[in-house]
């Protein structure tokens, strides 16, 4: 069944609205699935597109509305979810000034200097919006004043906070500090991109939180990002792709900090990650890979509470806590192993996991794991 019910165009997009019948859909889906009922997906034809310093590229595609799945062909058979989109890898900026694409660092913004007792300018912050009507920002090494370049270190609390018409954000490595709420719930913004080598270590609370369409982080290489804020990502429902580059330092993934990002596939987890903490990855009920190195020591509560597509998860050697609830409602992870090292599960860790089998690796004692940890009877399978 396909029919052609219209033709238009978005921007340099052509699309094309069709219907086409899934088979793989009208099966009965026991696990409740990826949140996906049978359904005819809509599909809207886009066009090839090369990335720009600031914006994706598209292999041609085409694109169902309402599941968000992505397919090479117009009848829906080849899906290529998440391997349509050529990411942007953001500007290059030389003084002030992208050297790719001409974008001058955004004068027009709020900005704030800081002095010394004698009145000399230390540094710079960005407090707000100002007269800025640009859609791409490029955030500014130094701010210039009476001819004296002063570095700029900071985004305030709350400085883009609901904004409009911000589509894209470039951070340059000088930046120390971004508080909390910084760029929550602006409306627009679809990329941010960290020059290498950020002088950034930690972000304080919901600092993207509710930024509907973002769809691209990346931190850049050498990040010195150790620490993401409470419920940073939170609410992103189309975040696709977050890169925390080569080298990253991170050492946490905190608490809310990707919850009902319903978009995101996977996340390749920098090795140094040394906990999960609670509500990490809950709702992200379309990813489907995650894999953690042996540095990774405590899973939170809830940490992937209703991810219901997530089939693989290595949790490395190391781990030794796991919270209650962690695995709520994994439906379609078949397998996981618990290392030696753990010493403790909490109640209800693989309720809803109705196709899950545990292996305990040799040398686990269930002894002080709480007598609730696999209340819902999953196969239990000691590693010999
Ligand atoms: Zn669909
Ligand atoms: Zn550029």
């Amino acid at each position: 069944m396909k029919l052609i019910k219209s033709i238009f165009a978005i921007v340099t997009l052509a699309c094309i609205l069709l219907f086409a019948s899934c088979a793989n859909n009208q099966t009965d889906d026991t696990h409740g699935g990826n949140n996906e009922s049978a359904h005819d997906h809509t599909l809207v034809e886009y066009s090839a597109r090369d990335p720009e310093c600031a914006s994706n590229g598209y292999l041609h595609h085409f694109k169902c509305d309402e599941c968000g799945k992505a397919f090479s062909d117009s009848e829906a058979k080849n899906d290529i979810s998440g391997r349509e989109i050529i990411y942007a890898e953001g500007h290059k900026v030389v003084d002030n000034k992208c050297e790719v694409c001409g974008l001058k660092a955004e004068s027009n913004l709020y900005y704030r200097g800081y002095k010394n007792s004698a009145g000399e300018f230390l540094y710079s912050v960005v407090s707000g919006i100002g007269k800025c009507t640009a859609s791409d920002i490029i955030l500014p090494t130094y701010v210039s004043s009476g001819g004296e370049k002063i570095p700029f270190e900071r985004i305030d609390a709350g400085a883009f906070k609901d904004v409009k018409g911000v589509r894209s954000i470039y951070i340059p490595s000088t930046v120390k500090a971004i508080n909390q709420n910084a760029f929550r719930g602006c409306a627009d913004l679809e990329a941010v991109f960290f020059e290498d080598a950020s002088l950034c270590e930690a972000f304080s609370s919901s600092v993207f939180q509710d930024c509907k369409k973002l769809e691209i982080v990346s931190f850049g290489n050498n990040s010195n990002l150790k620490h993401l804020g409470n419920s940073v990502f939170k609410g992103c429902v189309r975040l696709s792709f977050v890169d925390f580059g080569m080298q990253s330092k991170l050492e946490g993934i905190s608490e809310y900090c990707f919850d009902s990002c319903h978009t995101l596939g996977s996340v390749s987890i920098p090795v140094g990650v040394k906990t999960v903490s609670s509500k990490a990855f809950s709702d992200c009920f379309r990813i489907r890979t995650l894999y953690f190195s042996d540095a990774l020591t405590e899973i939170g509560d809830l940490a992937f509470e209703g991810c219901e597509a997530l089939e693989a998860i290595n949790l490395g050697h190391g781990v030794i806590k796991i919270g209650n609830y962690a695995f709520s409602g994994c439906a379609s992870l078949s397998s996981v192993t618990i290392p030696a090292a753990t010493k403790n599960i909490g109640s209800y860790a693989f309720e809803k996991c109705s196709d899950l089998t545990i292996t305990l690796a040799k040398g686990v004692s269930t002894q002080n794991f709480n007598p609730y940890w696999n209340y819902y009877n999953n196969p239990v399978v000691n590693k010999e």
